[in-house]
């Protein structure tokens, strides 16, 4: 592991002037340090990314997608180095950890696919009429700790090939993997044209205000999306805002248990449930509600979680400290309630293990079933009829994703166009490509990621009207 951990600022190391400490999840000990940006910093960064702007806009098309697919391939070629540093800030064991990284290098090469279209709106005798889509300038990327890889690069992707600039911004518990990745593409990028810094809590809010910033693409909570609509509002800043869920996940009763239970499981428990296409209310169909629940139960009892560095974990702890709190607390008051837990495999007393917790038949209105755990206790809910499921499913303020579970698919797709989610899956889980757009529906998300539709989030229409020769 590097000794130092350094910003990326107009294509140099920036060491910084003060430091977070970062703690491994798996054991709750410190054991880096990050940069804490402060002010001087972030309008180093800014002033670089401005500075930077007209030449990058101006480079081909086809030089900046060659750039993309370089960065991707430095990430591989640093795939291992990068894979422990992800586990030791992360948490997840090493498999989904590489998986990530890989994942992000691929993206990286599919993004570089995209076109910019030009619109014809009118082609006459007499003239043309095209509207392009061109950059905004300086984007502001704010990620979180779940998928740090992964959710930086859906952003650096698409803003560099639509030819903005960019500073970026990791979670202060998971700023690691994102610095280095700043320093193997300083080579890259020209400098100033990808910047990465890091800080604790005040840096967010200093960058959605800051006016040098023509958009902010904020990934994290919808308590702090709305924070950043609020802060963007005062200078117009474009935005993204791709924010939290509770999906729900409806299993019908036609499905082999057995052959569909291990999917589920993991679609809820995948990265630990931190994710934010989990499933985060199953509801299975009275007829087969305890043979399923029964069967997810024997799955969280058998898969062990622990350290993600040793070989055999197929869970790792909750990522950090207030994220353990709080899924302890919806934990204590599940229990507080009366409600049934069915717990998984014992999990190490070090660090920020939860056992992977079912929640038997809670009701629909306590505090599991409501809010998004985020973490590894899942409600199982009963219900015999289609119509109240779909509309208990659709009772929230979120929309990100949903799935449905049925042996007739037909029946299952109808039920999907029902559900007001961003994203439906029908017999899978937590599927998602470079080509297909993830836009959350009500407080889930404003705008769109990934394909043609998340890189124009990055552009602004310009119409151009060109006269024909009468
Ligand atoms: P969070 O909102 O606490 O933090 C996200 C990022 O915002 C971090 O980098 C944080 O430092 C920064 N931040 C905090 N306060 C800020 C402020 N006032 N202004 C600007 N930036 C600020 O979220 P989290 O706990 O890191 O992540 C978990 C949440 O993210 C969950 O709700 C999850 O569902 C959501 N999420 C959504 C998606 C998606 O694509 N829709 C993907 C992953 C995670």
């Amino acid at each position: 592991m590097p000794e130092q951990f350094t910003m990326t600022i107009d294509g140099v190391g920036v060491p910084g002037r003060a430091f977070l400490e970062v703690r491994n999840p798996a054991t709750g000990a410190v054991f880096a340090q990050a940069p804490d940006a402060d002010t001087e910093e972030l309008e180093a960064a800014v002033d670089a990314a401005a500075r930077a702007f007209p030449g990058w806009r101006d480079t081909p098309i086809t030089t900046r997608k060659a750039a993309l697919v370089r960065a991707a391939e430095a990430i591989e070629a640093h795939c291992e180095e990068l894979t422990q540093l992800f586990v030791a800030e992360q948490g997840r064991p090493i498999l989904g950890a590489r998986m990530e990284i890989l994942g992000a290098a691929m993206w990286l090469k599919a993004t570089a696919m995209l076109d910019l279209p030009v619109d014809l709106t009118e082609d006459s005798a007499t003239r043309r009429i095209e509207v392009h889509h061109v950059p905004l300038g300086v984007v502001c990327g704010i990620v979180p700790w779940n998928f740090p890889v992964l959710l930086a690069i859906w952003k650096i992707g698409p803003a560099l090939l639509a030819g903005n600039t960019m500073v970026l911004k990791p979670s202060p518990f998971t700023p690691l993997c994102t610095l280095r990745i700043g320093e193997l593409l300083r080579g890259v990028f020209p400098p100033g044209v990808l910047n990465v810094i890091s800080g604790g809590d005040a840096l967010g809010p200093l960058m959605t205000a800051h006016p040098g910033f023509a958009k902010i693409s904020f990934t994290g909570s919808t308590a702090t999306g709305r924070r950043v609509m609020e802060s963007a509002a005062k200078d117009l800043k474009r935005i993204t805002l791709e924010l939290g869920g509770n999906d729900a996940a409806i299993v019908l009763p036609d499905v082999d248990v057995d052959a569909v239970a291990e999917q589920i499981f993991e679609g809820a428990f995948h990265n630990t449930a931190q994710v934010c296409v989990a499933t985060k209310r199953l509801y299975i169909h009275a007829d087969i509600y305890d043979a399923m629940r029964d069967r997810l139960h024997t799955l969280a009892q058998s898969l062990p979680v622990g350290d993600g560095s040793q070989q055999g974990n197929r869970y790792g702890p909750v990522q950090n400290e207030p994220q353990y709190r709080r899924v302890c607390a919806l934990i204590d008051d599940a229990r507080a309630q009366g409600l049934t837990l069915l717990e998984g495999a014992p999990v190490p007393d070090s660090g920020y293990f939860v056992p992977l917790t079912l929640v038997d038949n809670p009701p629909e209105d306590s505090r599991v079933v409501v809010e998004e755990a985020f973490g590894p206790v899942l409600p199982l809910l009963k219900f015999d009829d289609v119509d109240d499921v779909i509309a208990r499913a659709n009772d929230t303020e979120y929309g990100l994703a949903g799935a449905v579970w049925s042996a007739d698919v037909e029946a299952a797709t109808a039920i999907a166009h029902r559900l007001d989610t961003g994203t439906v899956w029908i017999n899978q889980n937590l599927q998602s490509t470079p080509f297909t757009p993830l836009a959350g529906a009500k407080q889930s998300g404003f705008g769109q990621e990934n394909g043609v539709p998340g890189l124009l989030e990055f552009t602004r229409p310009k119409a151009i009207f060109i006269p024909k020769a009468a």
